[in-house]
């Protein structure tokens, strides 16, 4: 029965056992540190909450079932499963990374891991030979995302998973951006899943968490031993809250999609409008990529108004009234977000120049509002 579980079912019933104390239908918090034992040494399965914790292992088998994969670990944030996920590495070891990427994950890998000698190359993955051309006798992992962050550029995964398999390298996809509902990265080969729950998964702007999703029995193992080692794991209530907003991701996901691609055909519409960056556009650059890899092109759109400046872009930010002005994306509420000074102020102003991040793009998280009330906020800010 569970094998068979289509996506919509696994949202509401993947990886879920029933409370064995009282049959309870929803997962309870188990909001404890610790469990009483019979004996010394014996117990029920659970000794100390930040090693295993029922209520966390409820999410991390919701959120591998939905990716369709074996293993599931959740932590206290989406940098916090990166970071676990690069202490699998060792100095020397090298990295090939998309250069258009998370503010964060970038922070984390230039100013945490180079310092333990771990080396990231950052080149455009559109193009698979600049990946090729990285590779060393010490490249270890791929780290890709796709839609990338603020660009929405589309990276192949399945011919990077060909390559990486070819040179026994581990690929990575954070799939924050388009959650297991549109793209399910471990069925197109990649190794290894990250998300920052904290997105699409929770859905609701009120958890901050993170999770990694693998099939490799070895590698669970090893991130097991860092998730507890290192400690980085969410509380009860925060995996209660994320397995909650899991049950109506494929709800949100298509009323996302549904009403980003209303926005963006108005932006694109709009005679103030210089570009608009959106996928399920026929004329983007890898649009059949898209169409082949993604159930549909998801929540986010960003656009640079036509005059390219970031007094423009400031005062249509400032004059939204629906749309929030604020960092982060995924929820069921439409936000604005200035890249530029905001989720990718930490990467240098000659980097963002580089992926084509200019000063007046703004990125905008299309909520699940009705689309109209959006086009109208829309309207009125653009003038
Ligand atoms: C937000 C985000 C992260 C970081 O996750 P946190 O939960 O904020 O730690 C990583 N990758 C992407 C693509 C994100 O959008």
């Amino acid at each position: 029965m569970k094998k068979k579980m289509r996506f919509n079912t696994k949202a509401i019933h993947g990886g879920q056992i029933l409370d064995p104390a009282y049959n309870s239908v929803m997962t309870p918090i188990y909001q404890t540190s610790t469990y009483a034992q019979s004996s010394p040494g014996k117990h029920k399965g659970y000794e100390y909450s930040r090693t295993h914790n029922p209520t966390r292992t409820n999410l991390e088998n919701s959120i591998a079932s939905l990716e369709n994969g074996k293993y599931g670990l959740a932590f206290s944030s989406g940098l916090a499963a990166i970071d676990a996920l690069l202490k699998t590495l060792k100095p020397g070891d090298e990295v090939i990374s998309t250069n258009d990427l998370y503010g964060g994950s970038y922070r984390l890998f230039k100013k945490i891991f180079q310092k333990y000698d771990i080396k990231f190359h950052f080149v455009n993955m559109e193009d698979i030979k600049n990946v090729e051309d990285k590779i060393t006798k010490k490249t270890r992992l791929i780290w890709l995302e796709t839609p990338t962050n603020p660009m929405m550029n589309i990276i192949d995964i399945k011919s990077l998973a060909k390559l990486s398999k070819k040179n026994k390298i581990l690929l990575c996809v954070d799939n924050t951006f388009a959650s297991p509902y549109l793209q399910r990265p471990l069925e197109l080969g990649a190794d290894i899943i990250i998300h920052s729950a904290t997105k699409y998964i929770a859905g609701h702007s009120d958890v901050i968490i993170g999770a990694i999703v693998i099939n490799n029995k070895r590698l669970h193992e090893k991130l097991s031993f860092i998730q507890n080692a290192s400690g980085a794991t969410p509380g009860p209530m925060d995996s209660f809250l994320t397995l909650r907003g899991i049950k109506t991701l494929h709800l949100r996901m298509q009323r996302h999609s549904e009403n980003a691609r209303k926005v963006a055909k108005f932006l694109k519409r709009n005679p103030k409008i210089g570009k608009v960056y959106w996928p399920g556009f026929t004329d983007h650059t890898n649009h059949t990529i898209a169409k082949k890899q993604m159930k549909d092109f998801g929540g986010i759109v960003s656009f640079i108004p036509k005059k390219s400046n970031f007094k423009t872009a400031k005062k249509i930010a400032e004059k939204l009234k629906l749309f929030t002005l604020a960092e982060s994306l995924g929820g069921v509420e439409s936000l604005c977000c200035h890249p530029a000074s905001m989720t990718h102020a930490s990467i240098t102003p000659e980097d963002r120049k580089k992926s084509g991040l200019v000063d007046s793009l703004l990125r905008l998280s299309v909520g699940i509002e009705d689309a109209d009330d959006l086009i109208e906020d829309l309207k009125q800010a653009i003038g």
